[in-house]
């Protein structure tokens, strides 16, 4: 019987999962799209009929209210629910998905609106919830969290006895040509990186410890294949929490991702005059938000596709043994924005999201990862999931040093 996807939230990466489940249709059967403006919908869809020759259906939805999403999951009666709306709806969509029994994906782990967290405590206390319901719940299946679980997952099985080091590397020299703008959603892509960074690694008594940094504290140089050297700046991820559960014998896991001087300055400078505030304050009588006020002010993500150039290279870099021996293993992805755009009229950053979660939810679908309860990406066999990503857009490269 064909299936039934739905997938919520009609941005920069709702285009994509749409896009390519339309270009897997035999496995994803009837796709509609959801999300808060309808018009969004109409026009993703629309392209998606001219490119692809696949219909998919539209509905307006708000993702904070449960009772909405349960209406809603009782019309289209989905096999799955890809959630690439924002954080802030990841447990009312979780929430809706158990009332239904419906399985569910997401590509970024649950914030409260008031405070950024970044943590997975409250969608994996959900995980009784879903086994009582019989239900499969897969986090974060973008790419950074996503891939580079897979590719960790990966290098564990096929690689190392023990991984002792990793270190993941998120460069985009993609260039938008405006002074400044965030190639995903603004309010979530400021409030990642104006945060504290933060490593975790053993400390002398094998205990292991979160070590707190001030943002952009620790730069290191890394040299990316197929763009270069690159200023990487070490921030906290949200992989980092499942992977420390997950990768045997590790000893320390950090996260670097590139910026410019220009956006730095740009940042610190929106940060200096309060701008990027998560607290409401008052305006001649109108209460805003400052970094909501400054997301209307700045470039829609999902307009920067067609004027972006350049390559986005995101990885994994491991140290361990094998057979008694120290080795490390590199494991990395190449994209370029141009030939996102070209296939689905979207920049690379969007691109390596939406791929991803497409390939999530057909490997839930095909019951090539199977489960009751919440899991994250590398608990799963990762063969299938980097096959995937060889033949749907996100082709992978290994280096190994001995
Ligand atoms: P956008 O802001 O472009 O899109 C978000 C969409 O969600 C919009 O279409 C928006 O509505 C919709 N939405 C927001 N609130 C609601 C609501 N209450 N009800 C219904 N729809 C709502 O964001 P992106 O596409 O850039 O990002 C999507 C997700 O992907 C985010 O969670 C982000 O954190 C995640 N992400 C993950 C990455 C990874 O590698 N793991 C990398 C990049 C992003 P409207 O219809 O009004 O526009």
């Amino acid at each position: 019987m064909s299936k039934r996807t739905l997938i919520i939230g009609a941005g920069g990466v709702g285009n994509v999962v749409a896009f390519k489940c339309a270009m897997n249709s035999d496995t994803f059967g009837k796709i509609t799209l959801a999300s808060r403006t309808l018009s969004k919908c109409e026009k993703i869809t629309k392209n998606i009929k001219e490119k692809v020759g696949v219909e998919i259906k539209i509905a307006s939805i708000d993702a904070d209210s449960v009772e909405e999403l349960v209406e809603l999951f009782n019309s289209v009666k989905p096999n799955v629910v890809i959630n690439v709306a924002l954080p802030y709806q990841d447990l009312t969509i979780m929430d809706a998905c158990v009332a239904c029994g419906v399985d569910y994906l997401d590509t970024a782990n649950y914030e409260h609106p008031d405070t950024a967290k970044f943590e997975y405590k409250e969608q994996w206390a959900r995980d009784k919830a879903f086994k009582e319901a019989k239900i499969m719940g897969l986090l974060g299946s973008g790419f950074d969290p996503g891939v580079t679980n897979v590719f960790c997952a990966y290098a564990q099985k096929h690689y190392f006895d023990e991984i002792h080091t990793i270190d993941i590397l998120d460069c985009n020299a993609g260039d938008h040509g405006y002074a400044f703008a965030t190639n995903f959603n603004p309010e979530i892509n400021l409030r990642e990186v104006s945060a504290n960074g933060r490593y975790w690694q053993k400390n002398d008594n094998g205990q292991g410890e979160w070590i707190e940094t001030k943002p952009m504290e620790i730069m290191q140089v890394w040299n990316y294949p197929e763009i270069g050297k690159k200023d990487s700046y070490l921030l906290y991820h949200e992989e980092m929490e499942s992977l420390i559960k997950h990768i045997k014998g590790l000893k320390r896991i950090r996260f670097f991702m590139t910026f410019s001087q220009s956006y730095l300055t740009h940042m610190k400078c929106l940060e200096n005059v309060g701008m990027l505030g998560i607290k409401e304050v008052e305006h001649k009588g109108v209460k805003i938000v400052p970094m909501e006020f400054l997301s209307t002010l700045l470039p829609d993500p999902a307009s920067l596709g067609e004027r972006t150039k350049g390559k986005t290279n995101i990885g994994i870099y491991a140290k361990g043994l094998k057979d008694g021996k120290e080795k490390t293993v590199y494991i990395y992805q190449v994209s370029d924005h141009e030939e996102c755009y070209k296939e689905v009229m979207s920049q690379a950053v969007s691109y390596t999201t939406g791929v991803p979660a497409m390939i999530g939810a057909k490997l839930m679908l095909e019951e090539k990862w199977k489960g009751e309860g919440v899991f994250n990406m590398e608990e799963f066999d990762p063969d299938p999931f980097m096959e995937e990503l060889m033949i749907q857009g996100l082709p992978w490269k290994i280096r190994e040093f001995e």
